[in-house]
């Protein structure tokens, strides 16, 4: 097997037993990135250099089964900051930020043994659904270069769909680790909130945002779940919970028997692509062949998300937002008359539009005339939708809906930002509720020929249920093969 093809759990076999060494692991994802990376452009940096060192030292030391992650490749969203190596969250504002610490999560990655190849390409400050936000470009879905890999961890989820990397960790706010990873064919878990220390994520709603990891099974996103998993003094909201082993007795499951699977009406009963319906009815099919009750369930509240999420997460990155002042970070306009003048034009020239429209419409729901009409509001609606899920889970232990109306959809076609808005609207309730959620392939639209995606949801520290149940359906309905275009062109 090609070194590219290998998952992580099978890449740790090799690198344990020495059937390949780290220096030619990272010497063959490096290939494979210059191979593709003109065509999708989903990377922002590449750490080939250290990589290497890295992986030389790793070489000279000789395995250790007691890293999970000993030799493994990865890509990190640009979101999270990485010690000595450029964090830009896809805007001009940090162009030039070079962090002095790791994130958490990266922490436990590299003393896991994980080596850093890239920084991945996102929407500009988690901003977006399509990758378009980025400042600096545009990735392409390695499915199909005219659409887009979805957002905002655009360039994590095409990174690993076209092989750069065996996994990658991205951020999920409002579904910006699930629907990208479902536009793109590849695994994608946003944990429970609170479950991954969120200490060096940059933040963008922090009442919503969870790391999670990107991979091609759902076996290596356990194992990755596990290393970045738990609690930190660092940050205050990581819960103290302790770490289940995710992928002990994962294949324990032989059948779906005594198992409840909500279908929550809402999310069915809807306007659906065709593609998406067929391909995510057949996995319902597939449940109840492996012996799973299928239970109807009402989410009432759902009508409310998109309303109720975009105006918390504009407050909040209204508020996160106001740190970058050109005095402390990144961006400075030089030529300013004064102090305000050089705020201004600091925050003018360094932020996307997409950025400033949030900025100012979060200000807006904040501002003392409007807080109780907007804010105090939606705080009230989220309690009511997270209320729904957990009703909705005292008939069923997980529930199941697409990730998103349609499969990727072209570059340039939602130009109208209510509608890039609408592409959340199966995804960001979860984050309101702060439950677990983890989006898997379902197949290849017949139609659209591009990947539609999953996604199976628990209540809170779920996680192990979650991950077992699908990798049981990923058994059964197997996995998806490379995208073609690339293998192609
Ligand atoms: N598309 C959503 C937004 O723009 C979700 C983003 C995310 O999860 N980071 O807010």
């Amino acid at each position: 097997m090609n070194i590219v093809d290998m998952n992580v759990l099978t890449l740790r076999e090799n690198l344990l037993n020495k059937n390949l060494k780290v220096y030619e692991v990272i010497e063959a994802f490096l290939k494979r990135i210059e191979q593709t990376e003109d065509k999708i452009d989903a990377l922002l940096y590449i750490n080939k250099e250290k990589a290497l060192e890295e992986a030389k030292i790793l070489d000279q030391k000789g395995p250790d089964p007691d890293k999970p992650l000993w030799g493994i490749p990865c890509t990190i969203k640009d979101i999270l900051t990485t010690k000595d190596i450029p964090t830009t969250c896809a805007s001009k504002i940090l162009e030039n930020f070079v962090p002095f610490y790791d994130a958490e999560a990266v922490k436990r990655l590299k003393d896991a043994g994980a080596i850093i190849l890239a920084k991945a390409n996102m929407d500009e400050f988690a901003m977006g659904s399509s990758n378009e936000n980025s400042a600096f470009k545009i990735t392409k879905n390695p499915w199909n270069l005219e659409k887009v890999p979805g957002g905002s961890s655009g360039g994590s989820a095409a990174s690993v769909s076209a092989r750069q990397a065996p996994f990658s960790l991205g951020s999920d706010t409002g579904g910006s680790i699930r629907l990208p990873a479902s536009f793109c064919g590849v695994v994608g878990l946003k944990p429970t909130y609170g479950r991954v220390s969120r200490f060096g994520l940059i933040a963008y709603g922090s009442s919503l945002d969870q790391v999670g990891p990107i991979t091609r099974t759902v076996k290596d996103a356990a194992l990755i779940l596990k290393v970045i998993a738990g609690k930190d003094e660092k940050d205050s909201t990581s819960s103290p919970m302790p770490v289940e082993d995710y992928l002990n007795g994962i294949d324990e499951l032989k059948d779906l028997q005594g198992i409840k699977i909500g279908i929550p009406k809402e999310y069915w009963e809807t306007e659906l692509d065709e593609d998406v319906r067929e391909e995510c009815e057949k996995v319902v099919e597939t449940l109840k062949r492996l012996k799973a009750e299928i239970v109807p369930i009402s989410l009432p509240h759902t009508p409310y998300t998109i309303a109720t999420y975009y105006i918390i997460i504009m407050a909040e990155a209204s508020s996160n937002l106001a740190r970058y002042d050109g005095v402390r970070y990144g961006f400075r306009y030089s030529e300013a008359k004064d102090f305000i003048d050089m705020f201004i034009k600091s925050r003018s020239l360094g932020f996307g539009p997409e950025v400033q429209r949030r900025i100012v419409l979060g200000t807006y729901v904040l501002s003392a005339g409007y807080y109780d009409a907007f804010y105090k509001k939606a705080a009230q609606v989220r309690r009511l939708i997270q209320e729904d899920f957990f009703k909705g889970f005292e008939k069923c232990q997980v529930m199941c809906a697409p990730v998103s109306p349609t499969p990727a959809f072209k570059i340039g076609e939602k130009t109208d930002p209510l509608q890039m808005y609408l592409s959340d609207i199966f995804t960001a309730s979860i984050n309101l509720a702060g439950i677990p959620a983890i989006s898997i392939p379902a197949g290849i639209g017949k139609r659209s020929k591009l990947p539609v995606g999953i996604q199976f949801f628990a209540m809170p520290f779920k996680e192990k249920e979650l991950l077992k149940i699908t990798n049981l359906i990923e058994k059964e309905i197997g996995q998806l093969p490379k995208p073609f275009e690339l293998e192609r062109s």
